[in-house]
């Protein structure tokens, strides 16, 4: 399992690492605001890709290049990242008058270095529509001193009024660690694994019901008409017409017809309808 040195620049109250002061939320942002952000969400991404990491300067206090440098080599990193916001000339100059974008900044010796700076080039200027400067070869501290392959991001610049706002949009905090993320699986041939979305419960489709022929209508009325059952009737000896008990089925009727018929001599069925 890959070690990952994760370096966040700089602390929060180190001299001058900080925007122009800006109108539009009436204060100043710290550089190490966004290293400390991007580095978090990193930590995060890379930790859910399988990596383990280390964090070169963990807290907000100020550590020196050289602990940050020390921490790194001791835990015998594989990578080292640092995560910095860039600054040509420390104030706003007007929209389009300031530098913008984002490099990769690696030792002149290039090797494993400049392949991650490429391939984290590549998938930064897939991911945010900011300005694309490329891989920059430079003697700085942190990238000199470091044993193993070492990345410095400048992800935008503090003294450009738009990017400067960036730096506290946790969207482009997170495009940042996402796409550096996916860079180092990348690098070490390991798929990314995305942040799981919460799951959204959909209600399931209910397939349509077949279309089914009506179910018969049960009439508990009898329509008027139908036979309720079988009268049978006989004519007494003195004459007058008598209704037998009412059968309900017409055998049962005739059964009775042929009893009464032995001893009357007029015997009827009659049926009785509703
Ligand atoms: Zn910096």
């Amino acid at each position: 399992m890959k070690l990952i040195a994760l370096d966040d620049g700089h602390g929060m109250q180190t001299a001058g690492k900080r925007t122009p002061f800006i109108p539009e939320i009436g204060r100043f942002i710290h550089e190490n605001e966004f290293n400390r952000a991007v580095k978090k969400l990193l930590d995060a991404e890379l930790k859910r890709c399988g990596f383990k990491t280390v964090l070169t300067a963990p807290g907000d206090a100020d550590h020196s290049l050289a602990s940050r440098v020390k921490v790194a080599n001791d835990a015998k990193a594989d990578l080292f990242i640092s995560i910095h916001y860039n600054a040509l000339d420390g104030k706003f100059d007007g929209p389009g008058k300031d530098p913008e974008g984002f490099s990769a900044h690696i030792d002149p010796s290039g090797g494993q270095s400049q392949k991650f700076a490429e391939i984290a080039i590549k998938h930064l200027a897939n991911g945010t529509i900011q300005k694309n400067r490329g891989v920059v070869k430079q003697q700085l501290y942190v990238t000199a001193n470091t044993k193993m392959p070492a990345v410095l991001f400048e992800l935008g610049f503090m003294d450009n009024n738009r990017e400067a706002l960036l730096m506290i949009a946790p969207a482009f905090q997170k495009e940042c660690a996402v796409e550096i993320a996916k860079a180092v699986c990348e690098f070490y041939r390991v798929p990314y694994v995305p942040e799981s979305k919460p799951t959204i419960v959909k209600p399931a489709v209910k397939p349509p019901e077949p279309e089914k022929a009506p179910e018969p209508v049960v009439e508990d009325k009898p329509k008027a008409g139908d036979i309720k059952g079988f009268n049978v009737l006989y004519v007494q000896e003195d004459g007058k017409l008598r209704y037998d008990k009412q059968y309900k089925s017409m055998e049962d009727a005739e059964k009775r017809q042929r009893f009464l018929l032995s001893k009357y001599g007029e015997v009827h069925v009659k049926l009785i309808r509703h």
